[in-house]
C-alpha cells in the first residue's frame, strides 16, 4: 500500500471514531439556534470543553508533550468537519487553544508552559486576545496601552477594544507598550494578564444583532508580574506576528459549515417563488461552486502546511471564506425578504439567519480586515511592490 492510501485509510478510521464519539456525547441543549443565548450557556460550554478533554479531543493537533495527540492537518480537518456536521457548539476557549497555547509552545518558558497549557486544555482558564485599541487596529503597532516596570511588576494603563469574550475570560493575552523611545514595532511586549486583577473594567459592546460578544477593556494601574512576559521585553511584535498567522490559518472553517446554509438558500429560492428564475438559479449555482472551490482550496492549504509551507498563504483562506460567507448571507437576506412578501417565510429560521447575517459582515474585519489580507497577498505571496505609507 502506498503512503497516500495509508493516510486516507487512517483518516477514514479516524472519521468513524470521531463521528461515533460526537454523536454520543454532544449535549442536545447546546445544539442549534438559540442555545448560545441561554443564561448558563458559558458554564455549559465549559462543561462540554471538559468532556472533550476527558475524551482526548480537546486539542488533537497539540504536540503530545504538551498534552495533545500530535495529529496532523488532515486529521484535524476531519475532526473539524465532523464537529460541524453534528452542529456541536463553537469552541469556547478558541483563543486559548488556537492562539495562546501554540504561542506559549513557541515562545514561552518551560515554567510558563507548565503553568498555563494544562488549564487551557481542560478549559479551566478561558482566554481573550487584547490586541486592538481605539486607534490601533490595522495599524496594530500604533498601540498605546502602557506597561511601566516597577520592581518585578508592570503597571498597566490604557484601553483595549473589540476584545471577544473578555466578559467571561479568566486571562488576557495582551500587547502593551513597554518602550516609548524605540521605533513603534520594537517597543511592544506580549503579556499574560489575569482578568481578575484589581483595576480592570470590562464593558460589553452591544452589537447590531443583539449579541454582546466583544468588549471594551480598561486598565487602571493594573499590576502584572514581569514574569508574565512571553518572549523578551520589547520583542512582542515578533510574538504577535506568529500568533496572528495561527489565527488566520487552517482549522477555523471547513466547507461542511456551509452545507446547511446552501440547503437553506435552495429552500428559500423555491419558497420565494424563484425556483424557475434563471438569475436566482445562477446566484445559487455561484454559491455552490464557491463552497466546492473552498473545499479544494483548504485541501491545498493543508497539503502545503504538511510540507512546512504555511505563512502568508493563510491570508488567502481568510479572504476566501469571509467573502464567500458574507455573499451567502446577503443572498439569503434577499430571498427571506421575497418569501416574507409572499407570506411564506419561516420566522424562526429568519431570526437566526438575520443574526448570522450581521455577524457575517464582521468576518471581513476580524482577524485582520480583508483589505489588509489583500495587501499581505500582494506583497508577500505575489511579491508585488510594497504599499506606499
Ligand atoms: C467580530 C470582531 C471580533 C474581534 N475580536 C477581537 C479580539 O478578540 N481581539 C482583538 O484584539 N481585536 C479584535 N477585533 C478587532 C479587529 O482585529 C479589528 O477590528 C481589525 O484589525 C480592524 O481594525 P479597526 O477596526 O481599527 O479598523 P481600521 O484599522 O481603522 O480600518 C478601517 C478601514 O480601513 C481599512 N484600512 C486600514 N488600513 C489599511 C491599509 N493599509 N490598506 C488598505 N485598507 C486599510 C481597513 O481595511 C478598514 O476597512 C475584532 C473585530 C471584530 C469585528
Amino acid at each position: 500500500m502506498d503512503a497516500v492510501n495509508s493516510v486516507e485509510l487512517d483518516a477514514q478510521a479516524w472519521r468513524h471514531e470521531v463521528r461515533a464519539w460526537l454523536e454520543q456525547n454532544v449535549p442536545s441543549d447546546l445544539v442549534g439556534a438559540g442555545a448560545l443565548a441561554a443564561p448558563d450557556a458559558v458554564q455549559r460550554r465549559r462543561e462540554w470543553e471538559r468532556r472533550l478533554y476527558d475524551g482526548g479531543y480537546a486539542a488533537i493537533h497539540w504536540p503530545v508533550e504538551f498534552g495533545g495527540r500530535g495529529m496532523g492537518a488532515v486529521h484535524r480537518m476531519v475532526f473539524q468537519e465532523e464537529y460541524e456536521r453534528v452542529s456541536a457548539p463553537p469552541r469556547l476557549n478558541v483563543q486559548g487553544l488556537m492562539l495562546v497555547g501554540p504561542t506559549l509552545m513557541q515562545h514561552g518558558t518551560p515554567e510558563q508552559q507548565e503553568r498555563w497549557l494544562g488549564p487551557i486544555l481542560r478549559c479551566e482558564e478561558v482566554w481573550c486576545q487584547g490586541f486592538s485599541e481605539p486607534d490601533a487596529g490595522s495599524d496594530l503597532a500604533a498601540l498605546r496601552t502602557s506597561a511601566k516596570v516597577d520592581g518585578d511588576e508592570f503597571v498597566i494603563n490604557g484601553q483595549k477594544i473589540w476584545t471577544s469574550g473578555a466578559n467571561h475570560a479568566d486571562w488576557c493575552f495582551a500587547l502593551v507598550r513597554t518602550n516609548t523611545a524605540a521605533p513603534k514595532h520594537r517597543g511592544i511586549s506580549a503579556v499574560l494578564i489575569d482578568m481578575r486583577s484589581p483595576g480592570i473594567e470590562v464593558r460589553p459592546i452591544k452589537q447590531i444583532n443583539g449579541r454582546g460578544t466583544f468588549c471594551e477593556v480598561f486598565f487602571d494601574d493594573v499590576r502584572v508580574p514581569t514574569a508574565n512576559v512571553v518572549g523578551e521585553i520589547d520583542d512582542g511584535w515578533n510574538v504577535a506576528m506568529s500568533a496572528l498567522a495561527l489565527e488566520r490559518g487552517v482549522g477555523r472553517r471547513t466547507y461542511v459549515k456551509y452545507l446547511p446554509l446552501i440547503e437553506t438558500l435552495e429552500r428559500m429560492t423555491e419558497v420565494s417563488g424563484l425556483g424557475q428564475d434563471s438569475a436566482a438559479l445562477d446566484d445559487l449555482g455561484m454559491h455552490v461552486v464557491q463552497v466546492s472551490k473552498y473545499r479544494h482550496h483548504v485541501g491545498r492549504t493543508i497539503a502545503e502546511s504538511a510540507n512546512g509551507r504555511f505563512g502568508p498563504e493563510a491570508s488567502l483562506n481568510k479572504l476566501f471564506w469571509s467573502e464567500m460567507e458574507a455573499a451567502i448571507y446577503e443572498s439569503g437576506m434577499r430571498l427571506f425578504a421575497l418569501a416574507s412578501a409572499a407570506d411564506a417565510g419561516d420566522s424562526r429560521d429568519y431570526s437566526r439567519w438575520e443574526a448570522d447575517y450581521w455577524h457575517s459582515r464582521a468576518t471581513r474585519i476580524f482577524a485582520g480586515s480583508n483589505q489588509i489580507q489583500r495587501n499581505i497577498i500582494a506583497e508577500r505571496v505575489l511579491g508585488l511592490p510594497k504599499e506606499k505609507r
